[in-house]
């Protein structure tokens, strides 16, 4: 009986075999003999794959002592093989994460679940600290309780993480500063162009000077409202001002100030049944003037744009078409992230790929939801839904 035993298909056609063709005591000898076997080979197989593995790999008893480590431990933790047999892994938990220690073996022994994972730490032989991914599960062996557990090494992730979390943080921020020094002297650039607009008669050479340059002013303010915005949300003090009003009202406001500025596309919207929300007036504006100024921006060779309301019995939504470019399906969901921008689109126009995250927020803060229906060539509807108002 020197073949392997593979699987469970194979034992059993083996066992049918025996019990068909051969006298029952001899059936039996073979049978123990084949079981004997396959119990080895499972062994062995065990041993393999405990010993081999990259992971660092330990078995404790029930008395949370460690009895058994692989090479990878080893190797992983800088102790030697004597060092960690007989220990409590308790005994070289980061001081600061030896309650994560205690939380995973009362949940597996105490708590009897069958498996656990945590991310946590170690402190190595040399006294270094180890993030590691650890998953534990409890298994019997001749009617003993043991843990086994695989230990993986995750601190250049964590690492990664940590820097990535710090840097974050700098950068926000420095984009919190420099948004709020920009603001002050461009307040008083905004007010002085207006003075001299209203100073200039239309007819005079300056007039479209001013005109174009007021343009850009309000260009650089949404930018730097963004900006500020941003560093509002990362921080979680975006506050919401409340009331309840009709979209339409909203929305017939904001479209003839946005169509008065973008003449090259005409706005098709008409007032319908009353859509009441209890929202933010100003932040939900915001959003509607991102969304109408994207549909512009992003549909060059079209002429128009469509936006609708439609009320329903829990929620209200919004709906702005364009005939634009359009958006693949591997970018849908990411241009809700915050600075995304899709390479190709982002190097023939203008932005800094924070209107959507801003917007999407916004709208989240709402108890709302935001989507995108778009195909490559052809256009894109961008929606949103509010709660209707009580
Ligand atoms: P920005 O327009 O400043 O880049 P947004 O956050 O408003 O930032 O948009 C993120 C990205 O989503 C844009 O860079 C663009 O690639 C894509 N996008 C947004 N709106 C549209 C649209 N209506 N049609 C096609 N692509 C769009």
């Amino acid at each position: 009986m020197a073949q392997q035993i593979d699987n469970k298909a194979l034992l059993e056609s083996e066992i049918d075999q025996l019990l068909d063709q051969t006298p029952a005591e001899e059936a039996v000898q073979k049978l123990k003999s084949l079981l004997l076997e396959t119990y080895d080979n499972s062994e062995t197989r065990f041993k393999t794959i405990f010993e081999e593995s990259t992971f660092g790999n330990k078995i404790i008893a029930a008395d949370l002592r460690i009895i058994k480590v692989n090479h990878a431990l080893i190797v992983l933790l800088g102790y030697s093989e004597e060092e960690l047999l007989g220990s409590l892994i308790t005994d070289i938990a980061h001081p600061d994460y030896v309650e994560d220690w205690k939380k995973l073996q009362n949940v597996l022994w105490a708590d009897k679940k069958t498996s656990f994972s945590i991310d946590t730490c170690l402190l190595k032989q040399d006294g270094s600290e180890i993030w590691c991914h650890v998953t534990s599960i409890v298994f019997k062996d001749k009617s003993e309780d043991y843990g086994y557990t695989i230990i993986e090494d995750i601190t250049v992730r964590k690492n990664y993480e940590r820097i990535r979390t710090e840097l974050d943080a700098k950068k926000d921020e420095f984009i919190s500063i420099v948004s709020h020094e920009l603001r002050t002297p461009l307040t008083t650039i905004k007010a002085i162009n207006q003075l001299l607009e209203k100073a200039v008669s239309q007819d005079h050479t300056y007039y479209s000077f001013i005109r174009k340059s007021n343009h850009h002013i309000q260009r650089l303010e949404r930018l730097i409202t963004d900006l500020f915005d941003v560093t509002k949300i990362q921080a979680g003090s975006v506050q919401l001002d409340l009331s309840t009003f009709d979209l339409n009202n909203l929305l017939t406001e904001c479209i003839s100030g946005l169509q008065a500025i973008h003449p090259t596309h005409r706005i098709d919207y008409t007032p319908g049944a009353a859509a009441m929300v209890s929202a933010d007036y100003f932040r939900i504006e915001q959003v509607v003037i991102n969304l109408v100024s994207n549909a512009i921006k992003y549909s060059p060779l079209a002429n128009s744009i469509q936006v609708s309301v439609s009320p329903g019995p829990d929620e209200v939504k919004v709906e702005v078409v364009d005939y634009g470019i359009g958006i693949d399906k591997k970018h849908i969901d990411k241009v809700f992230d915050r600075f995304y921008r899709i390479g190709e689109a982002s190097h023939h126009f203008q932005g800094l790929g924070l209107g959507l995250y801003i917007s999407s927020q916004i709208i989240a803060r709402h108890n709302g939801k935001m989507g995108i229906q778009s195909e490559p060539g052809k256009g894109s509807t961008f929606w949103f839904t509010l709660p209707a108002a009580r």
